[in-house]
């Protein structure tokens, strides 16, 4: 394994040197294999004796990183890896370099009295869902691999403390810029915009304004994940900008959920009391972290550039927004068919029928029958009919056939009630079910007999709320 350490060495003054601080009797139950070839990383013993054992290749030179952000729209300034550590980077045989980054090592100078760990069940729902949304082909970071141990954690009661490694392009999120921005080191961000555009973003710096090109970036990339998150029913839970990464990957999972009865207000984190967070207003947010983000940009580009930078926010989600739902209901991207889609939606929100299975339902249904066996779903015969006679002469006009649409509206998400039983029984130390559900999860859009079995419904109750941890 030829392991860098750019980041660290570059940007020194951002990073603080941290050892990886073991928990007792640790094994790796997960270890994702398909990700691990593809970097050519060592195999599950391997990988823990570099992290773990003395003179370590991965622990020699792991740091915690140093950003801030706003939590709940009020400026932190003292955030950073609290309990996550940069290991290094590795690259691929295409020279695509990825951050090893473990989570739950202990603590570090930005834990702030917290414990510097992750509890299983925390790490268990990261790991599968960033694994989910990567199949479902909405850009993530991904799980390389997770470490169990015999060690409890206190949160509210005692719980099995975890680890995992995760991959990312970096782990430079908004807060990164807005810290340097808001402490006035001029000098170190100009390091980390340098950094950024070199590493990163090098198609940028052939433009006449890097800056401006990297704002602008960034701004697109984000828009076109929300649109994918609004496209799926994914609700991320904490946008919090130190939670958004400079990439456009979904990032930093804690209380997120895919909905399933559909609301368009649905809030699964516990601590959201005003609901900030909730499904329909994520793309509103992420436009409001982008303008954060681009205050950072204010010693480096002018208004009129910042403008015309987040002016691209909303053109560019309500297309890609627009284009993935036609689609997915094999309509052509127009706006005629816009209202189409709308109503479909509004009756779906209406019943609280469940969002993912309706798609699949939906595109089962043959366009060419009058009446169809789906409107005994519907409690509002009346308006499924209305809907249903309007909608099936677009698709006759469209002429997309159903085997088409598999791949848009996947059977299997990871929904709250099959995460809750793979947690279940990992806590017990059987991790049975959760190798299972991601076995389903790494096949979303095929019918068969393991994603059958996970493509149902919670019982309405299941959905409450998550919490953090
Ligand atoms: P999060 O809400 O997970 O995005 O975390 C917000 C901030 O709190 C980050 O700076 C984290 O590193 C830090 N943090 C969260 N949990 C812990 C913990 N158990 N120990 C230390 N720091 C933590
Ligand atoms: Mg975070
Ligand atoms: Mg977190």
């Amino acid at each position: 394994m030829q392991l860098h350490h750019r980041y660290a060495t570059e940007l020194a003054d951002t990073v603080s040197a941290v050892k990886p601080q073991p928990l007792s009797e640790m094994s790796m139950p997960m270890y994702n294999r398909e990700l691990a070839a593809q970097f050519e990383l060592p195999d599950s013993d391997a990988l823990m004796s570099a992290i773990f054992d003395e003179g370590g290749e991965l622990a020699t030179n792991a740091v915690a990183q140093k950003y801030g952000g706003h939590q709940f729209g009020q400026w932190n300034p003292f955030l950073g890896d609290g309990r996550g550590l940069l290991l290094g980077e590795v690259s691929d045989d295409q020279g695509t370099s990825f951050d090893l980054h473990l989570k739950g090592a202990g603590q570090t100078p930005y834990s702030r009295h917290a414990d510097g760990r992750a509890v299983l069940r925390s790490t268990l729902r990261e790991y599968i869902a960033s694994e989910a949304l990567h199949h479902l082909r909405i850009p993530t970071s991904r799980a390389l691999c997770l470490m169990t141990s015999e060690q409890s954690i206190v949160r509210e009661l005692p719980e099995p403390g975890a680890m995992m490694i995760r991959m990312a392009p970096s782990h430079i999120r908004f807060g990164h810029f807005e810290f340097y921005y808001h402490n006035k080191q001029q000098d170190t961000l100009d390091k980390l915009m340098q950094y950024t555009l070199t590493h990163h973003f090098p198609e940028c710096l052939q433009d006449a304004n890097p800056h401006k090109a990297l704002l602008t970036a960034i701004t697109l990339r984000t828009a076109r994940m929300v649109a994918l998150w609004q496209a799926y029913g994914f609700v991320h839970g904490v946008m919090n900008t130190d939670n958004m990464s400079i990439h456009g990957i979904t990032f930093d999972y804690g209380p997120y959920a895919f909905i399933e009865h559909f609301q368009s207000d649905a809030v699964f984190n516990h601590s959201d009391y005003e609901g900030r967070y909730a499904f329909d207003r994520q793309p509103g947010i992420a436009l409001w972290n982008l303008n954060a983000l681009a205050y950072a940009f204010s010693g480096h580009l002018n208004t009129d550039d910042i403008r015309a930078c987040l002016t691209l926010f909303e053109p560019t989600f309500l297309s890609q927004y627009h284009h993935q739902m036609l689609s997915r209901i094999g309509l052509e991207d127009n706006a005629e068919n816009e209202p189409c889609l709308n109503t479909w939606l509004s009756l779906l929100n209406a019943e609280k029928r469940d969002y993912t299975q309706s798609f699949r339902q939906l595109i089962m249904t043959d366009p060419q029958q009058e009446s169809v066996p789906l409107r005994d779903q519907f409690v509002d015969r009346n308006a499924f009919d209305n809907w249903w006679q309007d909608y099936r002469q677009r698709r006759l006009a469209a002429g997309v056939a159903n085997d088409a649409l598999y791949p848009l509206n996947p059977l299997v998400i990871p929904r709250t009630h099959y995460l809750q039983s793979a947690i279940d029984a990992a806590e017990q130390g059987d991790f049975g079910p959760a190798h299972k559900l991601m076995e389903a999860i790494r096949q979303p859009f095929d019918d068969n007999e393991i994603t059958r079995e996970y493509s149902q419904p919670g019982a309405a109750s299941s959905q409450g709320s998550l919490s953090c941890s």
